[in-house]
């Protein structure tokens, strides 16, 4: 069918919605230059109930005037010609039943859609300076017109649109224009034209879903036209599945068209289900939406952040999140490692410093108290070491004493701990190990000393040290003390000397010196 065939269709149906009687003597009425303001009066008080609604809504808060409106003349000459008629047409539209065809267009969602869209239109409307805002309420409210006229004409065919609207989140005006040939803004259009509506009323009807494409210049109609469009934004955050994209949208339209500012806009946003609700009284239309756009918005971000982990994906993250935890947990164990060591380590010869072996001596005294084991201490130190540093210079020393601890080290046993006790002097804890075993070990360890040649430079250098050795069982003997062990190994340590350095001597309680 062509557009004006569908048009012609339309028209001519008998389910063709009608306007009441005032209604549509209004529009006749007012579109006459003639007309007095005691003529609508008039025309408006013949239908009573009509009136009272009117009077209802003149002296909401909606309208908010500072004096009570007590008659229907009053009400035009305080709310102007235009607002009745608006007041007037609103009331017609919301009683216009549903129809005899079986259909699921949700009459009631629409209704409900209606008024916040006018609402809406009005709250955006107020913000902008000296707009008029006298037929905004009613432009906002029949923006959808078509949708109706459609639902009621149509309503298999528009079955078929919503479905397809509903399933694939393609926008309205594509899928009527596809299915039916035609879009409600069309319908709309023309039906209220055949109604006889005035052109301020018309225009935002035909382009409230695009406003870019009317081309007039009519500043009144441009800002109605761009706040219907808006309005339709705001809605979609109250009704749509996706609150968040219109909330997005109507800020950035708002902002460019209507030059709305960011307070104007949370103004706009906190007021509308407030106003809303009230608009649901005094319209006597049950509001099924209660929730504030900030509620539902925050709901939505709720379900966004929800939907968006799924249960893979939510194990994936907590997986990621065990594996980065246990990776920061030996890094810093393995920090933790390497600055314990620091604090243990002497700065020059790498090998353990003497609070390490103060502390180690401690747990190893109270290991072999608890087993009744033996352990012995050597204390080390390098032979006229001043000489050396005075003939070969404090570096090259300082090299030889590192050389020195490291051939040491090298030549023990892994459960033994080499450090430096001061200056030129080492010491050596050799747990469970008897005195014959320490007097090896220690002249092994003289032994390797007197031949190792150590190199700097393509110098070729070598010392002797002398050893002197003490063993204990602090859990078997009486007056064991930790120092005691200590001093027993220094005494051994000055007899090696006295003996001429480069010996071994193991401690004698007996002050028999052993030298080996
Ligand atoms: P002895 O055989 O009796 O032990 O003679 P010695 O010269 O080694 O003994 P003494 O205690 O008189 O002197 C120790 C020397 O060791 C003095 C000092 O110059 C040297 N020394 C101590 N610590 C360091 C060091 O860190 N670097 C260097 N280069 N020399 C050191
Ligand atoms: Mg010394
Ligand atoms: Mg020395």
């Amino acid at each position: 069918m062509e557009k004006k065939e569908i048009l012609q269709a339309i028209l001519n149906s008998e389910e063709l919605p009608t306007l009441p009687n005032v209604a549509s003597k209004l529009i006749t009425l007012t579109a006459r230059e003639d007309t007095t303001l005691t003529d609508i009066a008039a025309l408006v008080s013949q239908d009573i109930a009509l009136s009272a609604k009117i009077l209802k809504v003149s002296n909401s808060a909606f309208y908010s005037f500072p004096q009570q409106i007590g008659s229907i003349k009053q009400a035009v000459s305080l709310l102007g010609t235009n607002a009745v008629r608006s007041l007037v047409l609103s009331f017609s539209f919301l009683t216009m039943k549903k129809g005899k065809q079986k259909s699921s267009f949700n009459f009631e969602k629409f209704w409900e859609r209606s008024l916040a869209s006018a609402v809406a239109s009005k709250l955006i409307l107020d913000k902008v300076n000296e707009a008029d805002t006298e037929e905004i309420f009613v432009c906002g409210l029949l923006q959808n017109l078509g949708e109706l006229i459609f639902a009621r004409i149509f309503s298999d065919k528009y079955d078929k649109v919503i479905e397809k609207i509903e399933s694939g989140h393609a926008d309205n005006i594509s899928v009527e224009n596809e299915l039916l040939g035609i879009d409600h803004a069309n319908i709309g259009y023309e039906v209220a034209k055949h109604w006889g509506f005035p052109d301020t009323l018309l225009l935002p009807l035909l382009y409230h879903h695009a406003p870019e494409v009317y081309t007039g210049d009519d500043p009144k109609i441009i800002q109605t036209i761009n706040a219907v469009y808006l309005s339709d934004l705001l809605t979609n955050i109250l009704y749509s599945d996706e609150p968040e994209k219109y909330h997005k949208l109507f800020r950035t339209e708002s902002k460019q068209l209507l030059k709305l500012t960011s307070t104007d806009i949370e103004s706009i946003l906190s007021e509308l289900h407030v106003q809303l609700d009230l608009a649901g009284e005094y319209f006597e239309l049950k509001m099924k939406n209660s929730k504030s756009v900030q509620e539902i918005l925050q709901e939505a971000n709720i379900r966004l952040s929800l939907m968006n982990l799924d249960y893979d994906q939510m194990n994936k993250q907590l997986v990621q999140a065990k594996i980065s935890l246990e990776k920061l947990t030996t890094e810093l164990e393995e920090k933790n490692r390497v600055l314990d060591n620091l604090a243990n380590i002497d700065g020059l010869t790498g090998v353990y410093n003497h609070r390490y072996f103060q502390n180690t001596l401690d747990q190893e005294i109270s290991r072999a108290t608890r087993n009744d084991s033996v352990l012995s201490l050597v204390l080390i130190d390098i032979d006229n070491f001043k000489n050396f540093n005075d003939t070969h210079g404090h570096q090259t020393g300082d090299y030889v004493l590192t050389q020195f601890a490291t051939v040491i080290k090298e030549n023990l046993r892994n459960y033994d701990t080499l450090s430096r006790y001061g200056g030129e002097e080492f010491a050596i804890i050799l747990p469970d190990t008897n005195e014959e075993a320490a007097i090896l070990a220690s002249e092994k360890l003289r032994l390797i000393i007197e031949e190792a040649t150590f190199e700097d430079n393509e110098e070729k250098y070598s010392v002797t040290a002398s050893f002197g050795l003490a063993t204990c069982m602090p859990g078997i003997e009486d007056d064991f003390s930790k120092s005691k062990l200590i001093s027993n190994a220094d005494q051994a340590l000055y007899a090696a000397k006295d003996k001429g350095r480069n010996a071994v001597v193991s401690y004698s309680p007996k002050k028999k010196w052993f030298s080996f």
